[in-house]
């Protein structure tokens, strides 16, 4: 084991300590067993585990905000409190089993990302067009040559700002990895779905659907785990738990 390699496993384990010590920490506190040896919980979680006073804070908000989905409460050894209290306001009895998923299946980053969405999109939102828009939006539909509704929106929704255009690719080599040209071309544009600059090539069609790279599509990071954990596409189950391996 190189040096890297020795300083990531380390890490793991680190955090998987603190992710636990979290979890742990409300019993403590309701138990009163800490009044023993410091003078509030603070002092007492610093003291004995290095933990600082705003992880503190939110180990031990997070039950309460947790009461109506136990489930979540107990995933908290695993995924750690600040992950958890990220979208804990998010999580209701019915998103409970989804939500349970996506923790353990998406990064911070990306959670914090949907979290967003969630808030501010409840349900559908449906948007009304009087006569003239209904025939400016089929004009530019026609021009654009799209069959759906929603693809005409996602274009008016993603050109503002964009100087690239994106695209939608095929690569005809065989073999899981994708020729490099059609990488390059894909990354130097923008994100397929934010207009983020694109990090990862995406397969709009899965690979394991027939092991072909068709419908390749630049995307960010955040997006493409908002596409593999339901969000922005179907769920990708075979995909979840490769991440929730990569992530432990
Ligand atoms: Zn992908
Ligand atoms: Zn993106």
């Amino acid at each position: 084991m190189n040096l890297h390699e020795q300083f990531v496993q380390l890490g793991k384990q680190y955090r998987n300590l603190a992710h636990q010590l979290g979890a742990l920490l409300p019993e403590i506190y309701s138990s009163g067993i800490w009044e023993k040896y410091a003078g509030d919980i603070y002092e007492y979680a610093r003291k004995y585990a290095g933990m600082a006073s705003s992880t503190v804070k939110i180990a031990l908000r997070l039950p309460g905000k947790l009461t109506e989905v136990p489930r979540v409460l107990e995933i908290v050894k695993e995924v750690g409190v600040r992950k958890v209290d990220a979208v804990a306001s998010l999580i209701t009895p019915e998103n409970e089993e989804k939500m349970v998923e996506r923790l353990r299946t998406m990064s911070k980053p990306a959670l914090i990302e949907m979290g967003k969405e969630m808030r501010g999109t409840r349900s559908v939102m449906k948007i009304e067009l009087d006569e003239e828009m209904q025939i400016m939006f089929f004009r530019l539909k026609k021009k654009l040559g799209l069959e759906s509704n929603r693809e005409v929106l996602r274009q008016l929704l993603v050109t503002p700002g964009s100087n690239f255009e994106r695209k939608i690719l095929s690569a005809e080599n065989e073999g899981r990895s994708v020729s490099k040209p059609v990488v390059r071309e894909l990354k130097s544009g923008p994100c397929f779905y934010c207009n983020e600059p694109a990090e990862i090539v995406h397969h709009l069609i899965r690979w394991a659907e027939g092991r072909a790279h068709r419908e390749l599509v630049g995307v960010c990071k955040i997006c493409h785990e908002l596409c593999h954990n339901g969000i922005l596409e179907k769920v990708d189950h075979k995909y979840q738990l490769y991440r929730q391996e990569a992530l432990k």
